[in-house]
């Protein structure tokens, strides 16, 4: 599974709900670091970099392992292109033959609009949205664009027999401009019954329909003599479903020798280069099984390969590379092919290994009532990474954190790694920084200032607190769970664990085990939480509506309460500053102590499933002032903040003395374009 919970608490904080005007944009604050993170602008999409901070300090030979893994991160890029669509590899061979060879004007307004439905092409591996499923199309005329392709050299072997470049033209304009054609990649509820297979433009199907496939692997499943009653395999997951020439339903395998092959075998090329500088035995052992799978195709050789995966925790160097996640699929079974290439982070791990360690303490000190306290409290311990390379459905939108492996019975029976990628969480944040909402929403330089310093790292924290511990914690009285408080169990929960973490990130703990660095870091934490539970989060709600979403709930209710709560001696205070709204923080320390109050309160109604009592916590402040609302939203429309962000990897160059490798050096590419015409020029190994 991946993970894109984060987003939610994190990112989409300060992400405007597309309701951007882009002409107006707002000046670009530079981080503190002087790192340039976003690099490219476009659509609804904004390209960020990350790094990999600690790469001078590693050695030769893991550089190396790195290097090779992560040639074989780029080497699936066109398997993912053709799951996606049937007709994405053709539209990528024309666009790149377009953009390289077209030989006329390319600086007026009309190529510019050309270049942005290549980026969002190139973004979304291929011509459906990768977060929406649908097609979307240039801003361009047809004329236009056949004028492009009759002006531009276009690869011969594109066309079909007995085609001319003019009727080539013709069709391939149709496939990117006509709306009947493959308007939706993966179509996953039918209200009215449709059939799923052949309603989804995803191409891990031709020819056959729902009820065909899902036969198919019914017999599949009953025939197989092999079959283990406890570990079932995860049938059809790497394989295109067809009607063969005799009409018969059968499975194209993505394997050497069979469908993609010429991609995988570049995959097992630099594989098998891993395998030579491996870290230790396991690692090794692991990387070959996984050429064995790549080789034979076999799901039984699948699943011991991530048997012996999960069970390698102590290597620095980690990857994930298959086809791995379902969610393209609208019956579920057929996997995206996808990479990513990383380093364990050990000082961060560090952090959450602390925190699990010191589980009991928190449990201990909580301010709620003792009989809601746990008498015996286990951690829960995940390792921090950092991204060296994304690939396939990595790229270039990574996820901020991932769980593997999917298959049930080995997640029981072995379990499973829990990852969270802290240098693309970091460009993030850092993105946030440049974007200018901080200076547009922030009270004072003061406040600037604190998010520069500690911003980042007391999410981090924040979050580490919430999911190691927050929702572990506290303990309910016997007869009551989550059916108790009903629709509004989950904003209550959500509350609950983020006001542990908030209690505990303002305590002196927190420095005394190197958390945090001083008793005024949380600080940051604070006022970002008070003031976007208060107002950012606005952004994002349709005028006229109230808060419905979950976390947003929970952020109005501990924002708005403690605001109430200590108006008295205005420990909160909104103000007006020409003409616009701004939170005041006065006093940090009687804040936490409110917000240790709530908690008390949060964990009651929790643990006695209080149903009256949460539904007035919540109805309460799920409403919004209407000129607050609209203020909000002026502002941040004239911000140019992107909903979606990606990223451009790293380079990982070779210097090599008599065909020897003997160091690889890193860089960070600013230019979007160019990585994807490197890519294509490098990595393209399919028709
Ligand atoms: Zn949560």
């Amino acid at each position: 599974m991946k993970n894109y919970i984060f987003i939610i608490l994190s990112i989409m904080l300060f992400l405007s709900s597309c309701g951007h005007s882009p002409e107006k944009k707002a000046g670009k604050q530079k981080t503190q670091d002087d790192f340039e993170y976003v690099v490219d602008r476009f659509a609804d999409i904004e390209i960020m970099r990350y790094t990999v901070d600690e790469w001078d300090q590693l050695s030769l030979q893991q550089k190396t392992l790195l290097y090779y893994l992560s040639e074989a991160a780029l080497c699936g890029r066109d398997i993912l292109f053709d799951q996606h669509c049937k007709y994405n590899l053709e539209v990528k061979a024309t666009l790149y033959n377009i953009v390289t060879t077209y030989s006329g004007d390319k600086t007026n307004d009309n190529w510019h609009d050309f270049m942005v439905y290549v980026k969002r092409f190139w973004f979304s591996s291929g011509m459906h949205h990768h977060y929406g499923n649908e097609k979307f199309y240039p801003g361009i005329s047809q004329d236009y664009f056949k004028s492009l392709v009759n002006n531009a050299t276009i690869d011969s072997t594109l066309f079909l027999e007995n085609e001319d470049k003019l009727s080539f033209a013709l069709r391939i304009t149709d496939i990117i401009f006509n709306s009947n054609i493959a308007p939706f990649k993966s179509v996953q509820d039918a209200p009215r019954g449709e059939d799923l297979v052949t309603a989804s433009a995803v191409n891990f199907y031709d020819g056959v329909t729902q009820r065909e496939v899902e036969d198919f692997y019914a017999n599949r499943k009953k025939n197989d003599k092999h079959a283990h009653p406890e570990h079932p395999a995860s049938y059809g997951l790497n394989s295109k479903v067809v009607r063969n020439e005799n009409g018969k339903v059968e499975e194209m395998v993505y394997k050497m020798d069979g469908l993609y092959s010429k991609a995988i075998e570049r995959i097992i090329f630099n594989l098998e280069k891993a395998v030579s500088v491996a870290e230790n035995d396991l690692q090794k052992t692991h990387i070959q099984k996984l050429i064995e799978y790549y080789q034979s195709g076999d799901l039984k050789t699948w699943d011991d390969y991530n048997v012996l995966w999960v069970s390698d925790v102590d290597s620095h160097v980690d990857y994930v590379n298959g086809f791995i996640e379902v969610y393209a699929d609208p019956l579920g079974r057929k996997a995206s092919w996808e990479a990513l290439v990383n380093l364990k982070d050990v000082e961060n791990s560090k952090r959450t290994g602390l925190i699990a360690k010191n589980a009991q303490w928190f449990e201990d000190h909580s301010p709620i009532d003792d009989i809601y306290k746990k008498k015996e409290v286990k951690g829960v311990s995940a390792k921090v990474i950092n991204a060296v390379q994304l690939g396939g459905d990595c790229y270039p939108a990574s996820p901020l954190g991932i769980n593997l492996p999917n298959a049930d019975w080995i997640r029981k029976e072995v379990g499973s790694k829990s990852v969270t990628i802290q240098n693309v969480m970091h460009a993030y944040d850092m993105a946030e920084l440049e974007s200018g909402l901080v200076h547009e929403f922030y009270y004072s330089d003061y406040e600037i200032k604190l998010a520069e310093q500690y911003g980042s790292l007391t999410r981090k924290l924040q979050v580490d607190l919430h999911e190691c511990l927050g929702h572990g914690s506290g303990q309910t009285m016997s007869g009551v769970d989550e059916s108790n408080l009903s629709n509004f169990y989950s904003t209550i929960e959500e509350t609950r664990a983020d006001l542990f973490s908030l209690y505990f990130i303002a305590d002196p703990k927190m420095v005394e085990l190197g958390l945090l660095p001083n008793e005024e870091a949380y600080y940051a934490c604070y006022y970002k939480y008070i003031t976007n539970g208060f107002m950012l989060q606005l952004n994002r709600i349709d005028s006229g509506s109230v808060i419905k979403q979950t976390h947003m709930q929970n952020r109005s209710i501990i924002a708005r309460w403690c605001y109430e709560q200590g108006k008295a001696e205005k420990v909160i205070e909104v103000v007006d500053k020409n003409g616009k709204t701004y939170i005041v923080i006065n006093d940090y320390e009687k804040l936490r102590e409110l917000m240790g109050k709530l908690l008390q309160e949060v964990q009651r109604i929790k643990s006695t499933g209080n149903y009256v009592a949460a539904k007035k916590l919540v109805e309460t402040y799920v409403t919004i002032d209407p000129d607050l609302h609209q203020e909000i939203k002026n502002r941040y429309a004239l911000l140019d903040v992107a909903p979606y962000g990606g990223f451009i990897n790293p380079v990982l160059l070779p210097v090599k003395k008599n065909g020897e490798i003997i160091d690889v050096k890193i860089n960070y590419p600013t230019d979007y374009v160019e990585q994807m015409l490197r890519y294509e020029q490098d990595y393209h190994f399919l028709k």
